[in-house]
């Protein structure tokens, strides 16, 4: 829901106004703000490639919308999570909980490997490299690691060191 809802904010739907007509509504002050920070996005995934075709890098340009999305759409979920927890705080004190075959993993722990999980995927070589050409979502393995890169609340969940790959000094934050 989150990754939906951003995409009425990435660079297609920023386009639109409320009434849902093609209008520049933004001031030019907070679009300049906008491509600094898409910049960073843009740029952080045009340096990846899969180990399978290390040719081909992902086009950073072409997969922004979704990248935004993906970016925007885990910290709505993350934020949407910690207002949950807050409220229920007493009932998960009183009962307190595990995942069945998942005792050692921390409820944060949980929600990123529910985040990761869903891009858990095959595909052939072919199929691949047409979606670095031509797709605007980037590869599944790039749409985790991109994402989940620029979360502090992922490396502290996860204990990643500073400066490490998925603990980069510095990350893209859009929305
Ligand atoms: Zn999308």
């Amino acid at each position: 829901m989150g990754h939906e809802v951003t995409h009425g904010f990435d660079d297609q739907g920023r386009r639109y106004d409320e009434e849902g007509n093609l209008k520049q509504w933004w001031s030019a002050a907070t679009l300049e703000h906008y491509h600094a920070k898409v910049q960073c996005i843009i740029e952080q995934y045009g340096r990846y490639h899969m180990p399978q075709l290390p040719d081909y890098a992902v086009h950073g340009f072409n997969t922004q919308g979704e990248n935004i999305a993906d970016n925007g759409g885990l910290r709505a979920a993350l934020s949407a999570y910690a207002r949950y927890t807050r409220r229920h705080a007493a009932l998960a004190a009183a009962h307190p909980r595990v995942l069945p075959g998942l005792p050692h993993y921390s409820p944060k722990q949980l929600f990123f490997l529910g985040f990761a999980q869903i891009w858990c995927g095959n595909s052939t070589v072919g199929a691949l490299k047409s979606k670095l050409v031509e797709g605007v979502h980037s590869p599944n393995k790039i749409r985790v690691i991109g994402t989940l890169s620029n979360s502090e609340e992922f490396a502290e969940a996860w204990s990643c060191p500073k400066g490490s790959p998925m603990n980069p000094h510095h990350k893209c934050v859009l929305w």
